[in-house]
């Protein structure tokens, strides 16, 4: 059974993880004494045993786990803080279990990612998850490089002595004016959620490190610019008078506006129609071979315009109570 742990307050810790750590007859763990302290808050005083597994021994853990729960015995798995398997161990415990046609139960809880996420102010209906950046070389490069073009919102760990430089890397793919929000702490008594641009993230942080655990959500890349009709005849006029066809100005004109060729094509057609005195009929059928019916594309890109905040806005909680 996977249970969820708080990543900072107490009281998320939910009545439902309680009870799975209390009829627990394993409980792997990263940190026992972390663990042990999470046991006594939560008031679970029938102790199982703690077995520690972290990113270097959760293959050695599986095949115990796996012969524990085929015996029967309930195993729970929980990791520092958090969800286990996000950017924690638990993933290939969860394989293996399931693997072998065991059941694998969770208990959710929350997760440092979708609390950032929700929090951020950044469009949260699609987003990627990108967990830690490799720290350094070709794989931080080619990383950074898809961070940069995605589209959709990216939620990045990071430790706090390495977040100027990661907003640095960042800013330099995705330029400065790219929207970005760091979460601080989150549910824990200096919580804060800063938001604004890359640029000014970067000013922000050089002012002074932020200290504790740190999210960075990052806005996705623009939707590229759809031409508009405008757009696409004047650039066909150019092409023609330069002496193309009207197939070879289509060409150009759509691999320049990236537009559909069949989209620049019709309207070339439709221009040397025009020019030659014919006119294109609504089926399509005229002047030099048909013109096509023209592919129904509009105008007008997506963009997720931003979030909407004010730059290098900060807002503060605290209050409850941190462990
Ligand atoms: N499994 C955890 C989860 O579900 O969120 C994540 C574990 S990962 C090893 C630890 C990272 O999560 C930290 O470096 C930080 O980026 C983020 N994190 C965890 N707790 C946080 C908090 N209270 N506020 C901000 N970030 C946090």
């Amino acid at each position: 059974m996977l249970v969820g742990t708080p990543i900072g307050n107490m009281g998320d810790l939910s009545p439902r993880a309680i009870d799975a750590l209390a009829g627990a007859d394993l409980i792997c763990c990263e940190d026992t004494r972390r663990t042990g302290r999470l046991l006594e808050l939560g008031g679970v005083t029938r102790r199982a045993k703690l077995l520690r597994v972290d990113d270097h021994t959760e293959v050695r853990a599986i095949a115990e786990v796996v012969r524990r729960v085929a015996a029967g015995e309930r195993v729970v798995v929980v990791t520092d803080a958090g969800m286990p398997g996000i950017a924690d161990p638990g993933e290939r415990l969860v394989r293996a279990v399931a693997g072998e046609g065991l059941a694998v139960e969770v208990v959710p809880g929350p997760s440092a990612a979708l609390t950032a996420l929700v929090v951020s102010g950044i469009p949260a209906g699609r987003f990627a998850f990108e967990g830690f950046l490799p720290r350094k070389g070709s794989g931080r490069t080619e990383r950074l490089r898809v961070v940069a073009g995605e589209r959709r919102t990216v939620v990045l760990y990071e430790a706090p002595h390495r977040l100027a430089r990661t907003l640095a890397d960042l800013a330099g793919v995705c330029g400065g004016d790219r929207r970005v929000a760091v979460a601080r702490e989150l549910t824990k008594l200096h919580e804060q959620v800063w938001r604004g641009t890359l640029a000014s993230a970067l000013a922000w942080v050089s002012e002074s490190e932020p200290r504790g655990e740190v999210v960075v959500v990052l806005s996705g890349a623009a939707e590229p610019e759809v031409a508009g009709d405008g757009q696409i005849v004047a650039s066909l006029q150019e092409a023609l008078a330069e002496g193309l066809s009207t197939r070879d100005a289509a060409a150009r004109v759509a691999a320049d506006l990236h537009v559909p060729r069949r989209r620049a094509y019709g309207a070339a057609v439709a221009l040397a129609a025009r020019a030659s005195g014919a006119t294109v009929g609504d089926d399509g059928g005229a002047g030099e071979g048909g013109a096509g019916d023209g592919d129904g594309q509009t105008d007008g890109g997506q963009g997720d315009g931003g979030d909407g905040d004010g730059d290098g806005q900060t807002d503060g909680v605290g209050g409850d109570q941190p462990w």
